[in-house]
């Protein structure tokens, strides 16, 4: 075997027996072990060694970690399914079905591909990361992969090596900062940093390294003296010199404009207390010694940090006026500020609990920096947590895959068809089936998050149907497939047109009239009225349809004196009834008989809104806001439009827009307030601004009328956060 092999797996033994006891653990981690070894066989690494090196790195990092027996399996195993053809069955049969899971979700993650597309900013990564992943263990998995990937990201090709250091950058390294794996966090931050903007990084690096040796000199003699002290009152201790990570000396400069020389807690020691001793007391001694500066002292004990971070931070001035930043804590708090959730998770995986690490489980509060819970959630099992999290952002999106790994989000309850849509609208129109993980699913299956979604197309397809639309959730695929209805329809609609007009034409020809005046376009339109149709197309669908017959027609057509009417508008607006005209909508026209009247779908005016109405061509009346912008410029074609008061109101469409700082239970509080004032939802989109910190949420809502709508939308605007709210004009 490869001795670089032998070297990783004694190391990797080695970390195992700090902390694992269980001979069944270790039997089966080294069963894992050989496993990865025998399936990577003869697979190489860029970097020339044996690819199993990888994964067995990545269990050693894992094992740092102190994570369980299956988290550690699942590390050796992570590339299995992808790489070897090995079967998640197969996992499951020789491991668990735990390990196969974690393995699998792992695989998934791995697909996901980021891609710089405006609509997937790094929250959305995050979360949808977060989504995928179910299972804290998958995510632990997927950082140390990620980290060692990083370390050995040197034998990339450079364009991959800043492809995946912003993507680290954005996405891993938050995350891991979330979970509170600060080791992992500054490791995957400064990797980053160097391969983004190696300029600036050896810029930091230098800057570190000039008279470090000085600074060492001055934290070797400090740390001498801090020592001296605390052993003189008897408490025990480790404490060391600690030197802050580039990256966070680079976001110091830049973002906090300071100068490197204005950074104050370059010198920085940490002490780190056995668990019996109190760090306050520590505290204590330090500051009655050294002058501490004001302000500076942070107290994380008793206001632990959302990742559980616990520790004291104070800065103080030594023997010869350098400054230090002193960081406080016990053992157990270094293990969580090292290690986060997953020196949480350990206890998680079958060994003892005892009253501390009950404690410490009791803490784990890292999801509430998510954003995402209320305090009041008070339930200790992590794996409940994190499903709590996922239904929370996750209640109203999934997130499914095309076979190359694009994530698409979709609302709830979507289906392959809005998939397709999304796709492409040719893709949407040619759909003939839908594969989901493999499987061929009906068309309207709705689909889950981490679903594999292929769509089956054929040209021969006849396009979208009808039944589409009883069906499809996004409003993107609902418009075009409504499009191609029509589109089809009027094709449909100008093929009898043509049918039409041949047999008219086959008719004159058949009565000699060729030459007629009788079959003149103005003679025939003249004499349409009487059958109630208004252009010679209408006539021709007609004559098609067989609604009007030739005979019909010829016989008024040669019959002259009857066309005496003249048509056009005066036809609309017949002038003898006076009486007003109800529609369906709840409107009154003045002087206007037997004309639709309908509500414009632009500006959708709601009961009780000013309005006015709009002839249009063909469509009869379209009504308006008076403040729509497509009527504003508008001068002719405009009447008067009354709403009836004695009309039984109906229910009024409205869009709203709504702009906010984005928070948790953002969309909870707007969701609660509309069914508070009862307005019914028809649909609810909410996005997350470029800025990253406002969101836009669109909303459908049915209405009673313009009062209605008013209360809405001064009580959406009392909701905390909310920035504006506005009604929508198409
Ligand atoms: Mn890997």
């Amino acid at each position: 075997m490869h001795e670089r092999v032998i070297q990783l797996q004694d190391a990797l033994r080695h970390q195992i027996s700090q902390y694992l006891v269980n001979d069944k653990d270790i039997a089966l981690i080294n069963k894992a072990m050989a496993f990865a070894i025998e399936k990577h066989e003869g697979q190489v690494r860029k970097s020339g060694e044996p690819y199993v090196t990888h994964v067995i790195e990545v269990a050693i990092l894992l094992a740092q970690l102190r994570v369980g027996p299956s988290t550690i399996c699942a590390g050796l195993l992570h590339d299995t399914l992808e790489d070897c053809g090995v079967s998640k069955d197969e996992i499951k049969k020789l491991f668990s079905a735990d390990i196969a899971t974690i393995v699998e979700s792992v695989t998934k993650i791995g697909n996901l591909s980021f891609k710089d597309e405006k609509e997937y900013l790094a929250v959305n990564h995050r979360k949808i990361f977060i989504a995928m992943a179910k299972d804290i263990r998958v995510i632990l998995v997927k950082l140390v992969d990620r980290l060692h990937n990083m370390r050995t990201l040197g034998f990339q090709s450079e364009e991959k090596q800043k492809k995946i250091s912003a993507e680290t950058l954005d996405v891993y390294a938050p995350i891991a900062h979330r979970l509170g794996i600060s080791e992992i966090k500054n490791e995957l931050e400064d990797l980053s940093f160097h391969y983004l903007y190696p300029e600036k990084y050896y810029n930091v690096a230098n800057l570190v390294e000039t008279r470090k040796a000085e600074r060492d000199q001055q934290v070797t003699d400090m740390i001498n003296d801090i020592s001296t002290l605390l052993n003189e009152h008897g408490l025990n201790h480790r404490i060391f010199g600690r030197s802050k990570h580039l990256y966070s000396i680079h976001k110091k400069m830049t973002i906090k404009n300071k100068r490197f020389d204005e950074i104050l807690d370059l010198l920085a020691i940490r002490i780190v207390t056995d668990d019996n001793v109190n760090p306050y007391e520590v505290l204590g001694y330090i500051h009655a010694t050294y002058r501490p500066i004001p302000g500076r002292l942070k107290d994380y004990i008793a206001m632990p940090k959302m990742n559980m971070y616990q520790s004291l931070h104070t800065t103080i001035v030594g023997d010869e006026g350098h400054i230090f930043e002193v960081q406080i804590r016990t053992e157990s708090m270094d293990a969580i500020a090292e290690r986060g959730v997953a020196a949480h998770w350990r206890y998680k995986e079958g060994t003892s609990k005892d009253k501390e690490q009950k404690e410490i489980e009791d803490r784990l509060s890292w999801f509430k920096d998510f954003g995402l819970l209320s305090t009041d959630i008070d339930d200790d099992d992590a794996q409940e947590y994190m499903e709590a999290v996922q239904k929370d952002i996750f209640e109203a999106n999934v997130y499914v895959m095309t076979p190359k790994g694009r994530v698409i989000d979709l609302p709830n309850g979507s289906t392959p068809i809005d998939f397709a849509y999304r796709i492409h609208t040719d893709v949407g129109h040619s759909t003939i089936g839908s594969i989901i993980n493999g499987v061929l699913l009906p068309i309207n299956t709705q689909l889950k998050t981490g679903d594999v979604v292929q769509i089956r197309t054929s040209k021969q397809s006849n396009g979208p149907s009808e039944d589409w639309l009883k069906f499809v959730k996004t409003s993107h695929a609902r418009v075009k497939i409504r499009n191609f209805l029509l589109k089809k329809e009027e094709a449909e609609r100008k093929a009898t047109i043509v049918k039409g007009e041949q047999i008219f034409k086959d008719e004159v020809k058949k009565r000699g009239l060729e030459n007629s005046e009788l079959v003149t376009r103005a003679k025939v339109e003249s004499v349409l009225h009487q059958f109630n149709l208004k252009t010679m197309d209408e006539c021709y669908y007609s004559l098609a349809a067989r609604s009007l017959t030739t005979a019909a027609l010829f016989e008024k057509l040669v019959d002259q004196r009857k066309n005496i009417l003249d048509l056009g508008f005066g036809r609309l607006f017949k002038p003898a009834p006076q009486k007003k005209t109800i529609s369906k909508s709840g409107i009154k026209v003045s002087g206007v008989d037997s004309m639709m009247i309908s509500l414009s779908q632009c500006c959708k005016p709601v009961y009780g809104d000013e309005i006015i109405g709009y002839i249009t061509k063909g469509q009869g009346v379209k009504v308006h806001r008076i403040d729509c912008p497509n009527i504003i410029k508008e001068k002719s074609r405009l009447i008067e439009v009354m709403w009836d008061e004695t009309f039984d109101k109906g229910k009024y469409e409205v869009e709203l827009s709504i702009l906010a700082n984005d928070r948790s239970y953002l969309l909870t509080d707007i969701v609660t307030v509309v069914s508070q004032y009862k307005a019914s939802i028809q649909s609810v989109n909410s996005i997350v601004n470029e800025d990253k910190v406002t969101a836009t949420t669109t909303i459908k809502v049915n209405v009673d009328d313009s009062n209605h709508l008013q209360v809405l939308i001064v009580n959406l605007r009392k909701v905390n956060s909310v920035i504006s709210v506005e009604r929508i004009t198409r």
